[in-house]
């Protein structure tokens, strides 16, 4: 790589795996093929951190005329399941990624090549390149060394490939039990890195494996699998989280034996690292995320204030607001926390322009206009979408009997307060201008209602409306026409940035007052909207009629993300 080439990299981070893969491009390395890989293990619900690794590596095939594999990682009996397979292809394709192409589908599975896997460990065994260790787990852990020291071989380092073979065949067959033997690759135990230790690749399990049930007991490891999974596959660009870095150096040495071997050809697969993302009040560890689903610290894997892709989904986020936020972001090889913020406001910039506009009443309060006739409902309306006339307005009526904000009504003003008080003239937004006349209290001495009077001429879009001059603009809805709703309000699930930093109890970090619950009236129509529609409550945010529990006639709504980003700051 010349010089030139290292400073456009280091100007532009985030493009750094497109940059390797142009250099590919034009060295003809792979003939212009690119193949990348998502490749989670189906042990879980996939989070928002995956969502980067998802638009990293199908946006790189997509760009690129290639295409990226789907590819469950699934070498850990215990965990795994057919539930959490088809929630991670749900959640794929409904951020917008696709893994067909030309009429193949690729989508693989790390267990249809035990097979294989088993075959080249024996290959391995024969060339003098692996052993089974009979050492326990303790023994081989003392023996290991540290980064200091070096590691100690063990006694077992020298059985002969015979030996060897006899038995790892006799661990295939049943004949130990679970940590008896173990196969390791034989590198070197004075490595610096020590990864390349003698790791273990095989191990015995007498576990059911979701896909393959009881035909195996002996398991691959991770490093042993996935760099041959990458290569059985014809894998160009094997994108994965800095953590494998001190890993590369093992990926690098099982292709290179296989290949001498004469089982894979050059170039083999290579692995490029990035930075995983970590999101403030969020958690993106799929064992800490089962933990809050399990001990019911949520409502379930699809709650919508989890930073699961179906809680964000239920949420009522959009995969465009995904794919922004993960665009935007970047990708670079520094680890780094991003505020949550950046997501919510990916999330606003497109909903801003989607959403239409509606109105919702959260607190509500009767406000009782005294000179309107009492028969009467007058037509009002608004735009859609205030930028977009072309897409129509909405109608709704007035009448004498409103619900307003509560906060929207004070009998003593505080300073710089526009908004309804004795004496004080506000606008309905869409409708009159009115003055405020007192309100009704109960025996508790709580205001049950406030009294106005309207100004006939000074309705919304006529003439006689540019004759008030009034600083406050209220919404309301009409008592009579409005839709009862409940509505939930999310707030971030923990109340700290770094939930989990520094291996603390991140449990202790939870919001008690994430998730609340009003009784609301909406703007006729409201309750047409389906399941998954999104709109805007006009001061309110971004909310979407629950996927689940919304039912025409009983709509239930969701708060997205607020207008503005507010948290932290008083209201
Ligand atoms: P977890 O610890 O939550 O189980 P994982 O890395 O073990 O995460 P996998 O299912 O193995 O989960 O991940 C599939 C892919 O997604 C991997 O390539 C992994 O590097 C990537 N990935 C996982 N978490 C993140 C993250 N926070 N940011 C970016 N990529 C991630
Ligand atoms: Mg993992």
């Amino acid at each position: 790589m010349n010089t030139e080439r290292n400073e456009a990299l280091a100007a532009t981070p985030s493009n750094f795996i497109r940059n390797i893969v142009d250099e590919d491009n034009r060295t003809g390395k792979w003939g212009g093929r690119i193949e990348t890989r998502f490749p989670p293990e189906p042990n879980g619900y996939l989070h928002i951190g995956h969502a980067k690794s998802i638009c990293l590596n199908f946006g790189i095939a997509r760009d690129y005329g290639g295409v990226c594999h789907l590819r469950f990682d699934d070498t850990n009996p215990e965990k795994e399941s057919v539930e959490y397979v088809d929630s991670i292809v749900d959640a794929v394709r409904w951020l917008g990624f696709e893994w067909e192409k030309n009429g193949t589908e690729h989508r693989y599975y790390a267990s249809d090549y035990y097979d294989e896997l088993y075959r080249f460990a024996e290959l391995l065994i024969e060339r003098g390149k692996a052993y089974v260790d009979s050492q326990t787990a303790e023994q081989m852990r003392a023996t290991r060394g540290s980064l200091t020291e070096p590691g100690m071989p063990s006694p077992y380092r020298d059985r002969t490939p015979e030996e060897n073979l006899d038995l790892f065949r006799r661990m295939k067959a049943g004949e130990f039990k679970e940590g008896e033997h173990v196969l390791r690759v034989k590198i070197d135990m004075a490595s610096p890195n020590l990864n390349m230790r003698d790791p273990v690749i095989y191990r015995i399990r007498f576990a059911h494996h979701y896909r393959t049930g009881d035909q195996w007991c002996v398991y691959p490891m991770y490093d042993y699998a996935h760099c041959i999974s990458d290569a059985i596959e014809n894998i160009t660009h094997s994108l994965c989280t800095l953590e494998f870095e001190d890993h590369r150096p093992l990926y690098d040495w099982v292709l290179n034996e296989l290949a001498d071997a004469g089982q894979f050809t050059r170039p083999l697969p290579q692995q490029i690292e990035f930075s995983r993302l970590n999101l403030t009040y969020a958690i993106t560890s799929k064992r800490k995320l089962l933990q809050l689903v399990t001990e019911g610290h949520v409502d379930g894997w699809d709650d919508p204030r989890m930073p699961t892709i179906v809680g964000v989904r239920r949420r009522g986020f959009t995969a465009d607001g995904i794919k922004l936020f993960c665009e935007r972001i970047g990708v670079t090889k520094v680890d780094s926390w991003i505020d949550m913020s950046v997501f919510e406001g990916a999330l606003r910039d497109d909903l801003d322009d989607k959403a239409p506009r509606s109105v919702a009443v959260l607190d509500p309060l009767k406000l009782i206009i005294d000179n309107f006739p009492a028969d009467l409902a007058e037509p009002c309306s608004a735009p859609v979408h205030p930028h977009h006339p072309e897409r129509g307005t909405r109608a709704f009526p007035i009448s004498r009997e409103l619900w307003i904000e509560r906060e929207d009504f004070v009998e003593t003003p505080p300073k710089g307060y526009f908004r309804l008080f004795p004496g004080n003239k506000v606008r309905l937004r869409y409708g009159y201008v009115i003055e405020c006349t007192g309100c009704d209290k109960d025996e508790h001495g709580n205001i049950v209602a406030v009294h106005c009077n309207y100004f006939p001429d000074s309705k919304s879009g006529t003439e006689g409306a540019n004759n008030y001059k009034v600083k406050g603009n209220i919404h309301w809805v009409s008592a009579a026409h409005a839709v009862p709703a409940e509505v939930r309000l999310y707030d971030r699930l923990f109340k700290e940035p770094q939930p989990d930093a520094g291996g603390r109890n991140f449990l202790e970090a939870l919001n008690p007052d994430s998730k609340r619950v009003a009784k609301a009236y909406l703007e006729p129509g409201a309750d047409a909207m389906q399941p998954e529609d999104r709109c805007q409550f006009e001061r309110h945010g971004y909310f979407v009629a629950d996927r689940y529990d919304s039912k025409p006639g009983q709509p239930v709504f969701n708060r997205i993300v607020s207008l503005r980003d507010s948290w932290g700051k008083p209201a």
